[in-house]
């Protein structure tokens, strides 16, 4: 397997929807890999980072509608 494979599965292989021989392929090529094994280990942060910021509320409303106003008040440049 090749890096630019590694990147390509990388959703699917921290999503654990990965095939098992292909997931053991990338498993294999990033135990041999630095660049692939940190991309793995940046991506597994930015997947639990995101996942805490998005839940488990949404903006109130009126948090939202601030939000847009103030946004819209920055002039355009
Ligand atoms: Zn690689």
């Amino acid at each position: 397997m090749l890096c630019d494979e590694v990147k390509r599965v990388m959703y699917f292989f921290l999503d654990e929807s990965l095939g098992d021989s292909k997931r053991h392929a990338v498993e294999i090529h990033v135990s041999g890999c630095p660049d692939c094994e940190v991309r793995v280990v940046v991506h597994k942060k930015l997947r639990s980072f995101i996942r805490r910021r998005l839940s488990p509320v949404l903006a109130p409303d009126t948090l939202r509608i601030r939000l847009t106003q103030s946004l819209r008040a920055v002039p355009a440049e």
